[in-house]
């Protein structure tokens, strides 16, 4: 499935390209890649994958 996103640029959703899960250091997901369209950066705040979760655990 497509990752998709605003982009401020293009003012519009777009695909997003070579989107990958990045984890931060606060331990939350999100995802990291390029506008399909204008190639500017784009980050997506991202609810993580459920396998992802559950290796994290809980507290
Ligand atoms: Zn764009």
């Amino acid at each position: 499935m497509e990752k998709m996103t605003y982009c401020t640029k293009c003012k519009d959703t777009v695909v997003i390209s070579n989107a990958k899960y990045t984890r931060l250091a606060n331990n939350r997901a999100i995802i990291e890649g390029f506008c399909s369209r204008c190639g500017d950066h784009l980050i997506k705040a991202s609810i993580m994958p459920k396998s992802f979760t559950l290796k994290v655990g809980r507290k």
